[in-house]
C-alpha cells in the first residue's frame, strides 16, 4: 500500500514511524514532513519515507500529490486542514483519506458548536452560556464571580482561551475577543465556562462513524515551565497511562461521555471518522469534558503510538471502513513518557536554525524514541526549524524508568537555547499507575 501523512510535526513523526512499521505498507509520504520523518525506513522493505514540500493546508496541491503517487490511504495528522474541510476535498476527488470530514471536525472547529452538542446530548461539561454581546458576556460571567474561561468559537492557534480569576479579568478578556477582535473572525461568537477545578486529563478514542474505542488514559502538561509555571504551550510533555482514572472510572468515562457522544452523532447525522480527543477535567463531582478536539494529541500521539500494538493501517483502514467493531485494540501494558525539547523562547519568539548535536548517540539507548518536530536537513545537518523541536520518548514497564531514560535521551542532545521540563509526569509517580 501506498500511503500519504499529512503535517510536519512530533505527532505525524510518531504516525510515520508507526505506519512504517505496519505488513502493509510498501510506500510512505509525508507532507510536508520534517528531518526525523525523512530519516525513516519501512520495515517491510527498507524504503525510506520521502518528504514533500507542500504545505498541510494547500489542499488542491496535496490532491493532485495523492492522485500522481496513487495513494491508498492519506491520513491527516493537524487540525487546520481537517477544519479546511481536506477530508471532503479528498473524497470529492475519489481519494481515500483517513480523518474526520470538515462537519464532523467542527467538534475541534467551533466551540460553540461542541459546547451546544454537549449540552443537547447530556454530556458532562462545565456550566456555560454563548454569546455575541458584550454586554450579556459579561453579567453571564459576573454570575460567576468572574471565574470563568472566556473562548473564541474558531480555531486561533490555540491561543483563543482566556482563563480568568475575577470579574475585571472575564471582562477584559470579553473586551480582548469581542470588542477588539484579539483573534479575529474566530471571536466573532464567544463560549464562557464556569472555571472548572480538577486534574486535566487527556482521553482519545478512535470511531469509524458507529462505533468508539476509547484508548487508555494520557496526560499533556500544557506550561512552559516546571511546575505548571509559565506561558501555556502547545505542550510540553506527555505519559500514559495516568493514575488519576482507574479502569472503572474509565468505564464511567465511557457510559457518561462517549455513549451519549455516539448517539448524538447518529441523531445529528454526523458522520465521525478519526480520533476523537476530549481534554476532561477530573472535578470532585466526576469528570467533565472542557472541549474537544477531533484529531490525535502532540505530544499524547507519540505516547500512544509507542504504546499500540494493533497495525496502524489496519486500525485506519476499520476506521475509514466503518469495520471497527470487528477490531480490537491492543497495548502494550508499559509506560510510555514524551519529554519535549524546545527552542530557547518558545512559545514566544524564538531563533530557528541551531544545529542539533547528539542524536545518534541518544539513539543508542534502548526502548526509546526521539520523535522530531520542528527541525530541518541543511546540508546534512539536523537544526532547529520550529517551536517545539525533539520529543524524547521512552517506555517501560514502570514509569520511573521511563521517565529516567527519556530524560538520558534529552542529556545526550544539545543545541542552543534548548528548553524543556523537568518534571513531566512528575505527579504521576507518587499515585499508583493504571493501565
Ligand atoms: P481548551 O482549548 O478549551 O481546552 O482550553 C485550553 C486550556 O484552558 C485547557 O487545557 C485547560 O487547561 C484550560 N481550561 C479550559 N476550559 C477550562 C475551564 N472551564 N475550567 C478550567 N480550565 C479550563
Amino acid at each position: 500500500m501506498q500511503v500519504l501523512v499529512i503535517g510536519s510535526g512530533g505527532r505525524e513523526h510518531a504516525l510515520v514511524w508507526k505506519l512504517a512499521q505496519s505488513a502493509h505498507v510498501t510506500e510512505l509520504w509525508c507532507a510536508p514532513g520534517n528531518a526525523g520523518i525523512a530519516g525513516e525506513r519501512l520495515t517491510k522493505n527498507d524504503v525510506l519515507v520521502q518528504c514533500i514540500p507542500i504545505g498541510a493546508e494547500n489542499l488542491p496541491a496535496l490532491s493532485s500529490l495523492a492522485q500522481e503517487k496513487h495513494i491508498d490511504l492519506t491520513v491527516v495528522g493537524p487540525d487546520n486542514p481537517l477544519a479546511l474541510g481536506l477530508v471532503d476535498w479528498f473524497q470529492k476527488n475519489g481519494l481515500r483519506i483517513w480523518g474526520p470530514n470538515r462537519r464532523a471536525a467542527q467538534f475541534e472547529s467551533s466551540k460553540v458548536f461542541a459546547q451546544g452538542f454537549m449540552e443537547r446530548n447530556g454530556i458532562p461539561t462545565a456550566r456555560a452560556g454563548t454569546f455575541t454581546e458584550p454586554s450579556a458576556a459579561k453579567a453571564f460571567a459576573d454570575s460567576l464571580e468572574g471565574r470563568c474561561a472566556v473562548k473564541a468559537d474558531g480555531l486561533a492557534l490555540g491561543k483563543g482561551v482566556l482563563i480568568c480569576a475575577d470579574r475585571a479579568e472575564a471582562e477584559a478578556a470579553i473586551d480582548e475577543i469581542l470588542t477588539h477582535k484579539a483573534f479575529g473572525s474566530a471571536g466573532t461568537n464567544i463560549v464562557i465556562q464556569e472555571f472548572l477545578e480538577g486534574t486535566e486529563i487527556s482521553l482519545h478514542a478512535i470511531c469509524d462513524g458507529k462505533t468508539a474505542f476509547l484508548f487508555p488514559t494520557s496526560q499533556d502538561h500544557k506550561r512552559a515551565l516546571d511546575g505548571d509555571r509559565g506561558l501555556n504551550t502547545g505542550g510540553m510533555g506527555s505519559y500514559s497511562p495516568t493514575p488519576f482514572l482507574d479502569k472503572s472510572e474509565l468505564e464511567a468515562v465511557r457510559k457518561s461521555i462517549l455513549d451519549p457522544w455516539i448517539k448524538g452523532c447518529a441523531a445529528e447525522a454526523i458522520d465521525f471518522h478519526g480520533i476523537l480527543y476530549p481534554g476532561l477535567m477530573v472535578t470532585k463531582s466526576g469528570p467533565k469534558v472542557l472541549e474537544f478536539n477531533a484529531r490525535f494529541g502532540d505530544p499524547e500521539a507519540q505516547v500512544y503510538l509507542t504504546r499500540m500494538e494493533n497495525d496502524l493501517v489496519e486500525l485506519l483502514e476499520a476506521s475509514v471502513d466503518g469495520t471497527l467493531g470487528r477490531m480490537e485494540l491492543k497495548w502494550s501494558p508499559v509506560a510510555s513518557v514524551c519529554v519535549v525539547m524546545a527552542s530557547g523562547g518558545y512559545p514566544e519568539s524564538y531563533v530557528k536554525g541551531k544545529p542539533i548535536r547528539g542524536l545518534v548517540e541518544a539513539a543508542r539507548i534502548p526502548n526509546t524514541k526521539v520523535f522530531h518536530a520542528g527541525t530541518a536537513l541543511v546540508s546534512d545537518q539536523v537544526v532547529t526549524n520550529g517551536g517545539r523541536v525533539l520529543g524524547a520518548t521512552a517506555w517501560n514497564e514502570d514509569l520511573n524508568r521511563a521517565r529516567a531514560a527519556a530524560y538520558d535521551v534529552i542529556d545526550r542532545i544539545q543545541f542552543e537555547g534548548a528548553q524543556f521540563r523537568r518534571d513531566i509526569a512528575a505527579r504521576a509517580l507518587s499515585q499508583r499507575c493504571h493501565t
